[in-house]
């Protein structure tokens, strides 16, 4: 086959497969990322709808409690009522005075109804008065006794309070200590609304005296544990006094059990603290959250976060009040609605974290990170498809890949049988003509009686004789060879002497050998039992290995052949002193049409059939070809068969 064709079918072979192959590949690819991108759209999809529940949620139970806050707020009109902290989630209401915040102690009713009534006619002067003796003239005794009568003078339980407070520590200070303890035990039972003009519990500053004096600890750790339970907001000096007993109760408490309570109480305290200081912080800050500001106006419901311990801030308005401030602990709120909405990952963000959804226009400035429940699923299913698609496409590919390098051999084998089987045409030609040629050219010079010397003629004849022979023996290899390959081969195997087979092969060469001046040596072992062979066939193959013998013998003019025995095998071996064979072509000389590509090869006549059809011959009687060769030394075929079981 010629270059081209060859090119035409590698051609052929790339667009057939190789190109639908890219195509699928593409096409692949292009589904996988199609696919990945609707699986991350619906997770979007997902996450948004999650988001945007959740953002109702939050929403609507945010406005319940501020609803709750704000209707308490307009029955009780006092920011301290415990009905407006009724939800343990309520950190702080707060008014809103023309764009400042009135921090609950700062409008404290309590505190005011205590100035009213302290103010009273009735009372006031008294009390001057003893304040007077004791800070400016230093009367101390005269100060009890004025105290003492504003006690008498007074009609309402906080005014009696306020005054047995001082009159007891002008006894502290008298060094009447029994009297004052007294007086300070009946104060620590006051109840909590009874306050001082700032709003602070009378029975703080009493519990602040009696553990100076080293008493009631019990009494006193229980007063410092209410402050610092209280819902409602007390002024910042009532916690800085609770903080100082919870400290001083760790240290001077005699029993353990009560150290142990007060450390708990210290916590306690200290976090209360904490929250004063984001609710200073957030009266600084308060003129400037715009959005509140803004929203205020708009009356939307609308909620900011806001501080280190989070609040969520929102405006109100209930009857009676221009607007209040209501700040909600918003971890409180976000684990309960984790909890319902069955959303444990559920973390909300404050605004300087990176990265979360924006839960909208209700929140500015409020983000939360969840990872969606189910979502897992959903990744793992589409981790699932691509995998299968990947798997899939691999496997396409595979085959494809695989056929066609099956295809690729074929045709490579193809090709190269057609170019020796070409080469084998004209190679079988070649052979035809050169006997043919000597048969018509000496048959014609008979014909023309040009020479009439007998010995001559006869000469002639015997060549005719010998060139057919050698003409038929060609024909026998093709035909042999065709019915070969066609699988029609039969042998007919029937006992016979091998040493016959080898002297009827010697006879019919004897002409072409002395002809060409061969010598051949022949030692025949003649005891060698009869077997069963196929007489013809196996001739033909000691004719072709003496033939070969001839042919490549080069100058050499000695050829041996032998016919022996070798433990169980019969060996037919043909030896020549000729061109030899190189070892890397020893393997493939038995292939069909193949021809050792040597140059001195090239000049030598043949068909590359010869050694294939011994070889078939060979193995259809058992046995096996055996090849001693080197390259200028000569080689010896050995036909070797099994003698067992054959006669
Ligand atoms: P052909 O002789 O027609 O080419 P064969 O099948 O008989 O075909 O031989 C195949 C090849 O083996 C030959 O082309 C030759 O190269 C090599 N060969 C066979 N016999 C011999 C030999 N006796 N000496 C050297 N080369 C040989």
């Amino acid at each position: 086959m010629r270059p081209l064709g060859h090119r035409r079918q590698v051609l052929l072979f790339l667009v057939a497969i190789l190109v639908p192959s890219l195509v699928l590949v593409g096409l692949s690819l292009r589904m996988i990322s199609q696919e990945r991108e609707l699986t991350e759209k619906r997770r979007a999809d997902e996450r948004r709808r999650l988001v945007n529940q959740l953002s109702q949620d939050l929403l609507s139970r945010l406005e319940l409690i501020k609803w709750e806050v704000v209707s308490a707020l307009a029955r009780h009109n006092d920011l301290a009522s415990p009905a407006v902290y009724a939800n343990s989630a309520v950190a702080l209401v707060a008014s809103i005075d023309d764009q400042k915040l009135l921090l609950p102690w700062e409008r404290d009713t309590r505190a005011e109804q205590t100035r009213k009534l302290l103010s009273h006619p009735d009372i006031e002067p008294i009390i001057r008065q003893g304040e007077q003796q004791e800070f400016a003239a230093g009367q101390l005794e005269k100060a009890v006794r004025s105290y003492q009568a504003a006690m008498q003078a007074a009609r309402h339980p906080i005014q009696v309070a306020n005054a047995r407070l001082l009159h007891a520590l002008a006894l502290g200070k008298l060094g009447r200590r029994q009297e004052a303890l007294a007086q300070f035990r009946i104060l620590l039972q006051t109840p909590g609304e009874v306050v001082d003009e700032d709003g602070v519990p009378l029975k703080l500053f009493a519990a602040e005296r009696l553990l100076a004096f080293g008493v009631a600890h019990r009494a006193v750790l229980d007063v410092a544990a209410w402050a610092a339970q209280s819902r409602a907001w007390l002024p910042p000096t009532a916690y800085y006094l609770a903080s100082g007993l919870a400290d001083r109760l760790m240290q001077s408490a005699p029993d353990p059990k009560d150290r142990a309570a007060a450390q708990q109480l210290h916590l306690r305290v200290q976090a209360q603290l904490r929250q004063i200081a984001q609710a200073q912080a957030l009266q600084a800050d308060f003129p400037r959250l715009n959005e509140l500001h803004s929203v205020r106006r708009r009356t939307e419901a609308v909620w900011i976060p806001y501080g280190e311990e989070t609040w969520l801030l929102s405006t109100g308005s209930p009857q009676g009040w221009p607007a209040v401030l209501v700040a909600l602990g918003a971890q409180e709120i976000y684990t309960m609605l984790g909890r319902q909405m069955a959303l444990e990952s559920l973390r909300f963000l404050t605004p300087r974290e990176p990265g979360g959804d924006p839960l909208g226009d209700n929140f500015p400035g409020l983000k939360v990170s969840l990872d969606i429940p189910g979502d897992y699923g959903l990744l793992w299913r589409g981790y699932q498809q691509r995998r299968f698609y990947y798997f899939a496409l691999l496997l396409v590919l595979g085959m494809t890949m695989f056929g066609a390098y099956l295809l690729w051999r074929d045709l490579r084998r193809d090709v190269r049988l057609a170019e020796v089987r070409s080469q084998f045409v004209s190679s079988v030609s070649h052979e035809l003509k050169t006997p043919l040629t000597a048969i018509r050219m000496f048959a014609e010079t008979l014909q023309m009686g040009r020479s009439q010397d007998a010995r001559t003629q006869s000469e002639y004849l015997d060549t005719i004789v010998g060139e057919s022979e050698r003409l038929s023996r060609l024909v026998d290899d093709v035909l042999l060879f065709s019915k070969i390959e066609q699988g029609k081969k039969a042998y007919h195997f029937r006992p016979l002497s091998l040493s016959e087979v080898v002297r009827s092969a010697t006879r019919a060469l004897q002409y072409p050998l002395s002809q060409q001046g061969f010598e051949l040596r022949v030692q025949v072992e003649d005891d060698l039992p009869r077997f069963r062979a196929d007489h013809d066939a196996l001739e033909q193959a000691i004719l072709n290995l003496l033939s070969n013998a001839m042919k490549y013998s080069g100058d050499a003019r000695t050829i041996e052949l032998e016919l022996y025995r070798n433990n169980r095998e019969a060996v037919i071996r043909v030896t020549d002193h000729g061109l030899g064979i190189a070892s890397e072509e020893q393997g493939r000389i038995f292939e069909k049409y193949y021809r050792a590509p040597t140059r001195e090869n090239q000049l030598i006549p043949g068909t590359g059939l010869g050694l294939t059809l011994v070889a078939h011959i060979v193995k259809a009687h058992g046995g096996r070809v055996e090849l001693n060769s080197a390259p200028g030394e000569g080689s010896a075929f050995s036909i070797c068969l099994p003698m067992e079981g054959r006669t």
